[in-house]
């Protein structure tokens, strides 16, 4: 089975949505990316940290979803990082209340030994050099996808510079996209950022899909309109999890195969949303998936003719 190895935080989230409000509930970067990528049944495992304050029930979870865990480091004593947001009424933009690293701010990642040969390695959102120390313990990856955020680039900026160019692929949404390169366009952006080393740029646009770029290419993916939103959080990295999960099923780096990436991404991301937190990844089914993909195609193909007719 092939591997895939996800570096990331593994946190508590309180989220505020016009919907109503959590208090401390299961949240993280590479939690989500997991619980996405894990329903390609691929041999998943997690590098992380969190404190003893974790309950073992979240870590039970992510086993039962065929999630290795011997990566996540928990620290006695130490206390598990901590977000909260409020997202404005569009649903589509929101502000970080606070952020705490804790258990974070001192972390050396270790790779386990069964996981440095992993086929390809997702970078999930935490600090730029705990994400350049995974990608020196591991061997020789198929590809390196990163995801960061504008914490980082506030926070970490020289770092994040040095692991931008060592990946494949970031994804990344559109306001970060313009915070990294002081473009207002993203195909301008999508550019500047290919010449700081990926070969790929994937820009996220939440409700209003996804873009994909590869030199002079683009392929755009859009959101599945959908009736009930309850909670974006996690949409991105649900998104990276499919994403990079489709990718390591298939084997298939092209940048054909890349669109249909884009598409599972965005599929999975369309379920994320539909309940606070991690609740709706942790029931999703294979057959959920197949049904919504198929939800994709009919809102996606059109019959029209461009050429050689004439039509205006
Ligand atoms: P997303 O909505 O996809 O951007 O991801 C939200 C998740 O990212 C939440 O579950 C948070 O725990 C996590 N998160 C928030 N801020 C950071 C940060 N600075 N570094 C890493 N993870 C973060």
């Amino acid at each position: 089975m092939s591997k895939l190895l996800i570096v990331g935080t593994v946190a508590f989230d309180a989220i505020e949505t016009p919907f109503g409000k959590t208090d401390k509930i299961l949240g993280g970067a590479a939690t989500y990316i997991g619980l996405s990528s894990a329903q390609f049944e691929i041999d998943n495992a997690i590098v992380s940290i969190v404190g003893d304050d974790f309950p073992q029930d979240h870590l039970n979870l992510l086993t039962s979803k065929n999630i290795a865990i011997e990566g996540i480091e928990i620290v006695q004593g130490g206390k598990t990082f901590f977000w909260s947001g409020k997202y404005h009424n569009d649903l589509n933009s929101r502000d970080t209340l606070e952020t705490q690293l804790n258990v974070l701010a001192d972390f050396n990642p270790v790779v386990p030994a069964a996981y440095k040969d992993a086929e390809m390695v997702m970078l999930g959102n935490l600090h730029p050099l705990v994400q350049l120390s995974v990608l020196e313990q591991v061997d020789n990856p198929k590809l390196v996808v990163l995801d960061t955020m504008n914490f980082w680039m506030d926070n970490a900026w020289d770092d994040l510079l040095k692991v931008i160019k060592k990946v494949d692929v970031i994804t990344i949404n559109d306001e970060e996209a313009r915070q990294l390169t002081g473009e207002h366009s993203l195909v301008k952006a999508a550019r500047k950022i290919e010449g700081m080393g990926p070969d790929y740029v994937v820009i996220k646009k939440g409700e209003h899909g996804a873009l994909l770029f590869h030199e002079e290419q683009i392929f755009f993916a859009p959101a599945l309109p959908l009736e009930e939103v309850f909670d974006p959080t996690g949409a991105g990295d649900t998104f990276a999890g499919g994403f990079i999960g489709h990718l390591v099923k298939t084997g298939d780096i092209s940048f054909e195969n890349m669109k249909n990436a884009v598409i599972y991404g965005s599929t999975l991301a369309s379920f994320c949303v539909e309940k606070f937190g991690t609740e709706r990844m942790e029931t999703l089914t294979r057959k959920d998936i197949q049904l919504r993909l198929r939800e994709f195609e009919n809102l996606t193909q059109f019959d029209i003719e461009l050429t050689p007719k004439k039509v205006l």
